[in-house]
């Protein structure tokens, strides 16, 4: 592509602003959307950490579904621990709806409480886990990255989800965004 790719950053809730950075340092062009307007100009989406049952709620209060599944199957996506939920084809703990874009099982707040949420390093990068869902089944999927033995960062074709949120590094870019334009 030779012009500035445009990243989607889904922004009816959750770290949004924090990708900017990251985007930019790859010479991305960084949008928080949210109406199938601003949808049809992004190239790319990242769907950000934050609480999947309220960006749940949320699309279903702005009927963004349907228009969602569609922007998803045509284009690059990225979850984001959150994000990451809602692109999984299964969701335990409780089995919740989802976009199934990528053929993961995703166990919710797999690593316990808030106060199980750290910061560690993949890739030798640091990354903050913040309520974070474990991957149990990630078999038809590349793993990019495994963290105390368990798949955290992986990708199916032009998909991808990290159960770890790397935007919160304030050395940008991080390893992910990277992988991420290179995928545009
Ligand atoms: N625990 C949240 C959920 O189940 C995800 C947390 C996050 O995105 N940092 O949606």
């Amino acid at each position: 592509m030779t012009t500035r790719p445009v990243i989607g950053v889904l922004a009816l809730q959750g770290a949004v602003d924090l990708h900017k950075p990251h985007i930019e340092a790859l010479g991305g062009e960084f949008r928080a959307v949210k109406t199938p307007a601003q949808f049809k100009d992004v190239d790319g989406y990242i769907l950000p950490g934050g609480e999947s049952t309220t960006m749940l709620k949320l699309i279903e209060t702005f009927d963004l579904w349907d228009v969602l599944a569609d922007e998803f199957a045509s284009k690059p996506v990225w979850g984001i621990c959150a994000g990451s939920i809602l692109l999984a084809t299964h969701v335990t703990n409780p089995a919740q709806k989802s976009f199934a874009r990528l053929p993961i099982t995703v166990q919710r707040n797999g690593y316990g409480r808030q106060l199980d949420s750290h910061i560690s390093k993949v890739c030798d990068y640091d990354v903050s886990f913040i309520r974070a869902p474990v991957i149990t089944d990630a078999a038809q999927c590349a793993i990019l990255a495994s963290h105390e033995g368990q798949p955290v960062w992986v990708q199916q074709g032009n998909a991808m989800a990290s159960t770890f949120h790397p935007e919160t590094n304030l050395s940008a870019p991080s390893p992910m965004h990277k992988r991420f334009l290179d995928l545009i």
